[in-house]
């Protein structure tokens, strides 16, 4: 049995004061939640997050790193900075990050392996763009970012790896996905990772839908067979919603 992991991406929003308010509604109404509860937040936040959280099952997770361990790398944050916090997740390869800043494949599988390294837990994003879909690519386009994610890593960490399916088409567009269109395409990624290490390992990576999850949505979704939890940009930034799908 796969536990369920809802995460909210908080992007660019809010300043440290209001993602405190937030983070301090958060933790009440979600303290008896059964899934593991995780917010990413913007890295001038994670103190202070990992401070009002501290003592609750409300984890917290950067939305990017570098993968060097330090240097001449001006704007950037290297892992052991994150772990040093506390911060125990990290959002590795979101498509945000693909189109805006010039992450490719390569230095995914770079970052996944320093998240190792330093025992953070990684949230990989892959996922298709609406003209790949409407090429009928998606599946080639998933299994290239899968493949080049996964280069040279081992079982163990893999097993590890949380995965986030999110078609870049429904990502903030208020489009989702179909519960049915979702599970298939996770149901390929589990496929996946069954050629890369085995069945066992298919069997217990977990894999969450992304794009325009909302309260009315995620019962649908974590009903499907292959979906293990959702990561959620807009309805994670009031707690009362966030809450409500954390509690599916
Ligand atoms: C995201 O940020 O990963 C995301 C899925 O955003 P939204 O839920 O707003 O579509």
């Amino acid at each position: 049995m796969r536990k369920p992991i809802i995460a909210g991406n908080w992007k660019m929003h809010y300043t440290v004061k209001e993602a405190v308010k937030v983070a301090n509604e958060l933790k009440g109404l979600v303290k008896d939640a059964e899934a593991d509860v995780v917010i990413c937040a913007p890295y001038i936040q994670l103190p202070a997050l990992v401070e009002e959280l501290k003592g609750t099952n409300v984890k917290v997770g950067a939305q990017n790193m570098h993968f060097e361990e330090k240097g001449a790398f001006t704007g950037e944050i290297a892992p052991s900075m994150l772990t040093d916090l506390g911060v125990e997740y990290v959002i590795i390869g979101h498509s945000e990050r693909r189109q805006y800043f010039n992450e490719t494949d390569e230095t995914v599988n770079m970052k996944l392996k320093a998240a190792y390294r330093h025992g953070l837990k990684p949230i990989l994003c892959v996922g298709e763009s609406l003209e790949q879909r409407e090429a009928d690519t998606t599946k080639d386009v998933i299994t290239n970012q899968i493949n080049k994610a996964f280069l040279d890593v081992e079982a163990d960490h893999a097993q590890d790896t949380v995965i986030a399916y999110e078609p870049i088409w429904a990502i903030g567009t208020g489009k989702t996905a179909t519960s049915e269109q979702a599970n298939e395409t996770i149901g390929q990624i589990r496929d996946m990772i069954s050629t890369l290490y085995g069945a066992g390992v298919a069997s217990k990576v977990r894999i969450q839908y992304g794009g325009s999850v909302k309260p009315n949505t995620i019962k649908e979704q974590m009903a499907m067979s292959d979906i293990d939890g959702a990561l959620v940009g807009g309805a994670s930034l009031l707690a009362e919603d966030f809450s409500k799908i954390v509690k599916f």
